[in-house]
């Protein structure tokens, strides 16, 4: 090989031609972070940062390469990949996916000098985050539960008395007696109010002395993983199965062949034992797509209550409640009753948006001094609308984003051609519909050029299959999100 003194005049000269024949978006996202490590025998020895672009170079771009280092450096027989070591460590534990967000607030640094607004006041609203776990012995550690979402503040409206009912005859039934429903299986959009409930009703049956389990779906699936590492998972079982009351929180994120298997035994095991079951999620159980079909049906055998969206009264009520809350910090906040209904009217999604409202409400009065007025009002609430405009992500960005980082075109990606090279792009974006956007697996199948839900369903679960077990892909798949969420 007649090369340079170490190569890398030729490897420059092959990335410009590279960039000329590919165009600047498609060389960035494909050659820019390959560097040539050595040069010998015939062989040219590139790196890549991640073991997917490895795969993708290799499977994409082999000939190409080779076409051009056998002009530059002559002599050229085999191209070698290696992975640079990951760049982006991640921590002992677990896998990123399985972490809850932090509650908010919890972030906010006291000594912090510049917190947002809306931070602020919710800090100083909820005082530090929830600390207190449910303990039943050491194998089995609940996720917090906030000491404010309790039946007191829980405010009953048209959209969710069959809920607040359902819920209060299990938090008040006696361990082993039936109370004729089980499981209970609340569903209702993001802010309605699941989460209160279901911690509503853990705190009331753990005062009343019962064996209660509250666990986050994604904390289900951390302490079992964790059980299964540290080879303890028949403790674990054997716990799980010796309480009285098991609520599981946001029961959508439930992934995984074997925790559902998993989850599906400990099911059966608490419902034929009489033992209650309380399940929260974002839609109903024939709606949640990646769960195992008996584990559906099980969920579905039990009593489904829908919480609906809140109607004026109930939200004004909610408001009130809220601003009456902050008054006990901070005596001197002044609402008046025309704001009130100023927020209840124009806030009507959620909840959380209610909140949100107060926050930045008392937050406002706090910095100006003043009493909040309408166009105080307004100005918070235009924040605050704003801010969740901004989030929703769209099946097109999304398509959008895969087409260029893959450089497909969007017509392939639509098409029902199954080459290799279209058919994994086609899959991420699928994967990232589903995942990034509220749509359902039909509809996120219509999108894509008339496909069967089921080719979505199969994507996802490869994605995430890959996700799991290959680490360069899953940096990839960061990426690309992270490019599509800002
Ligand atoms: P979800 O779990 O359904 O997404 P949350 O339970 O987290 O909703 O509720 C979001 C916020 O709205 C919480 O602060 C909660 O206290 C409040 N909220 C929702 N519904 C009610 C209600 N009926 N009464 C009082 N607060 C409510
Ligand atoms: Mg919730």
């Amino acid at each position: 090989m007649s090369v340079g003194l170490t190569g890398h005049a030729e490897w420059d000269r092959i990335k410009k031609r590279l960039r000329a024949e590919l165009g600047e978006d498609v060389f960035t996202s494909w050659f820019a972070r390959v560097d040539l490590e050595a040069l010998g025998d015939g062989v040219v020895h590139l790196s890549v940062p991640t073991r997917f672009l490895k795969n993708w170079l290799q499977s994409r771009y082999r000939d190409r390469l080779m076409g051009l280092c056998q002009d530059e450096f002559g002599g050229v027989q085999q191209i070698e990949f290696t992975v640079r070591s990951a760049i982006r460590p991640r921590g002992p534990g677990a896998p990123e996916a399985w972490t809850s967000p932090a509650p908010q607030g919890v972030a906010v640094d006291h000594r912090q000098i510049k917190v947002p607004l809306a931070q602020a006041a919710r800090l100083v609203l909820d005082g530090p985050a929830p600390t207190s776990e449910i303990r039943l012995d050491d194998a089995l550690v609940g996720s917090p539960l906030d000491p404010r979402y309790t039946f007191a503040s829980f405010v009953e409206g048209r959209s969710n008395s069959f809920a607040l009912a359902a819920a209060r005859r299990v938090a008040e039934s006696r361990p082993g007696e039936s109370v004729g429903f089980n499981p209970l299986f609340v569903h209702a959009a993001v802010g309605l109010g699941k989460t209160h409930l279901l911690q509503a009703i853990a705190r009331a049956a753990k005062d009343a002395g019962r064996r209660v389990l509250y666990l986050t779906a994604e904390h289900f699936m951390y302490r079992f993983v964790s059980a299964l590492k540290a080879q303890s998972a028949i403790a674990f079982k054997e716990n799980l199965r010796g309480i009285d009351l098991l609520l599981i929180d946001d029961m959508q994120f439930l992934q995984g062949r074997q925790i559902q298997q998993e989850f599906c035994h400990t099911l059966n095991s608490l419902i034929d034992g009489s033992r209650q079951v309380v399940v929260a999620a974002d839609r109903p159980p024939v709606e949640l797509e990646t769960l195992d079909e008996r584990v559906r049906s099980r969920l579905g055998g039990g009593l489904l209550v829908e919480i609906a969206a809140p109607d004026f009264d109930l939200r004004r009520a909610i408001v009130s409640n809220r601003v009456v809350a902050a008054r006990r910090l901070f005596p001197t906040l002044a609402v008046s009753e025309a704001v009130i209904d100023f927020v209840a009217e124009n806030v009507t999604s959620s909840g959380r948006d209610l909140d949100g409202a107060v926050n930045r409400l008392a937050a406002h009065a706090q910095f100006s001094g003043e009493p909040v007025g309408i166009e105080t009002a307004e100005t918070a609430l235009r924040d605050l609308l704003r801010v969740r405009e901004a989030r929703r992500v769209k099946i097109e960005d999304i398509q959008r984003a895969v087409c260029k980082q893959y450089n497909v075109s969007k017509a392939d990606l639509l098409s029902s051609r199954r080459t290799r090279t279209v058919v994994r792009p086609r899959q991420i974006a699928m994967y990232l519909s589903k995942t990034l956007t509220p749509r359902s697996l039909p509809e996120i199948g219509r999108r894509f050029g008339n496909r069967d839900h089921t080719t979505v369903l199969h994507a996802v679960r490869k994605i995430e299959d890959m996700i799991k077990t290959d680490r360069g892909f899953a940096d990839e798949v960061e990426v690309l999100k992270r490019q599509i969420d800002s």
